[in-house]
């Protein structure tokens, strides 16, 4: 037959035998065993092509390693000496019509002893990539021809096994691909565990560290009140006790231990807010007349600073729902910045307008000594005194900390925007009834 006479003599080794076996392991299907669903393609191969035997063998890199055997047994064999080698070698179907009287073979272990193969066609098992595994034979132990068509069904269950091979390979990525994403899922999980545990332990070191700033403020107030109290007693100096020099000291002393008390109060204030431990009486209220009693409130420290403050809101509708005393002190608050960080001569306004029919806003804007860029991230953090150095005007940087945590507790928000030497604008949106 001229398929027999194309072979090569020898037993040659594909060009690309390293990659060759490296798909082979890859199909994790040596030395596994006899496994039905490869039984029953060699048991389907006899029975259809009319052989006694059938067999898939896979080519290591120095043995046949038989998968799957029908008619005869043997499970292993010599590379070198093996028919199989030959289809590897060469990625091509292999006939032997008898093994006996062929040169090649006639002295090959299968031939000259059990089971005294003589007739042998093979088609190779090619993968998708072209690498040749190893073969789907049949064989006899008489001589044979091939009859018609045979070729053609062998190479298609040749085809057959390579499929299930495949089918495997990908089954176990599969697996892989599920496992790693169940691994993911878990270290997802373990990790948000992490996460809501450090949350929670810096909350609660928060909490700490409030409950601790309020102990501390309230231990130091009894005292400082007792000194400021004495101060007072001696300012009063009915009977003309002081020198001109010692009424000056206690001037001093007054002054100081109010500042140390006003830093004291915000102290505090600070603390019970970021405890959450200030309660919030909401309710809803028109904005307009709050406004005017703020305005009113400052007006001695207006005339003190040489500043206008002039109420734009007039007796607009709004009307917000919020805790009405902390609204008063929010806006306080931003009336005395815009004030305090202003200069001789200068303007502040305060108007309100309503945003989206959510949110009522109330603005504050100067013609004051604006805040830097470079410093206006951190406004909002407590004790940061901006510029204090350039201005030396007098605070305790906690009011914008406390007023931001309070608003953000009444379900509103606080931000600003600021040019340096020109002024600033702050507003507040609280919720609009
Ligand atoms: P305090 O006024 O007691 O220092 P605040 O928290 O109210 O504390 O303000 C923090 C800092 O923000 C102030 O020290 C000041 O530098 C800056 N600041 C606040 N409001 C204004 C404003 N309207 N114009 C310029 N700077 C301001």
């Amino acid at each position: 037959m001229s398929q027999d006479s194309q072979l090569p003599a020898g037993a040659p080794i594909p060009s690309d035998e390293e990659q060759r076996l490296c798909a082979l392991y890859e199909y994790q299907v040596l030395d596994t065993g006899p496994e039905e669903e490869f039984d029953r393609i060699t048991r389907l191969c006899a029975w259809l092509l009319g052989v006694p035997i059938s067999f898939i063998s896979l080519v290591d890199r120095d043995r046949l390693c038989v998968k799957s055997i029908y008619g005869a047994d043997f499970t292993e064999a010599n590379r070198e000496s093996s028919l199989c080698t030959h289809v590897v070698g060469a990625g091509q179907p292999l006939i032997v019509h008898d093994a006996s009287v062929d040169s090649r073979f006639k002295d090959a272990p299968v031939v000259t002893a059990e089971p005294y193969l003589r007739f042998y066609a093979a088609a190779p098992l090619l993968t998708p990539e072209g690498y040749s595994l190893g073969t789907l034979c049949i064989a006899d132990r008489a001589p044979r021809r091939l009859g018609n068509g045979t070729l053609d069904v062998l190479q298609q269950l040749a085809a057959v096994v390579v499929d299930e091979l495949e089918l495997r390979a990908a089954n176990r990525r599969l697996h892989a691909e599920q496992s790693s994403a169940h691994h993911k899922t878990l270290e997802l999980s373990r990790l948000q565990a992490e996460l809501s545990q450090a949350k929670e332990e810096a909350e609660q070191a928060n909490r700490a560290k409030s409950e601790f700033l309020a102990g501390i403020s309230h231990e130091l107030r009894t005292p400082l009140n007792a000194v400021l109290g004495f101060a007072q007693v001696l300012e009063q100096d009915t009977e003309g006790h002081l020198t001109a020099s010692q009424a000056r000291y206690v001037e001093q002393i007054l002054k100081g231990g109010r500042n140390l008390l006003n830093l004291i109060d915000e102290l505090l204030e600070l603390a019970r807010i970021e405890s959450s431990r200030v309660d919030l009486h909401e309710q809803c209220f028109e904005i307009a007349p709050l406004l005017s009693e703020s305005v009113h409130m400052l007006e001695a420290m207006a005339q003190e600073y040489d500043v206008t403050v002039l109420n734009k809101a007039g007796d607009a509708a709004q009307t917000v729902c919020a805790d009405r005393s902390r609204v008063l002190q929010l806006v306080q608050n931003l009336l005395t910045n815009a004030i305090k960080y202003n200069r001789p001569g200068g303007w502040v306004t305060i108007e309100v307008r309503s945003v989206a029919s959510v949110w009522v806003r109330v603005v504050v804007s100067d013609s004051g000594i604006g805040i830097p860029v470079a410093r206006q991230r951190e406004l909002f953090h407590p004790f940061n005194r901006l510029g204090r150095e350039s201005t030396g005007i007098e605070g305790t940087g906690v009011g914008l900390a406390a007023a931001q945590r309070l608003v953000e507790q009444m379900g509103g928000q606080i931000s600003f925007s600021s040019e340096e030497g020109v002024g600033s604008v702050f507003w507040v949106d609280l919720p609009q009834a």
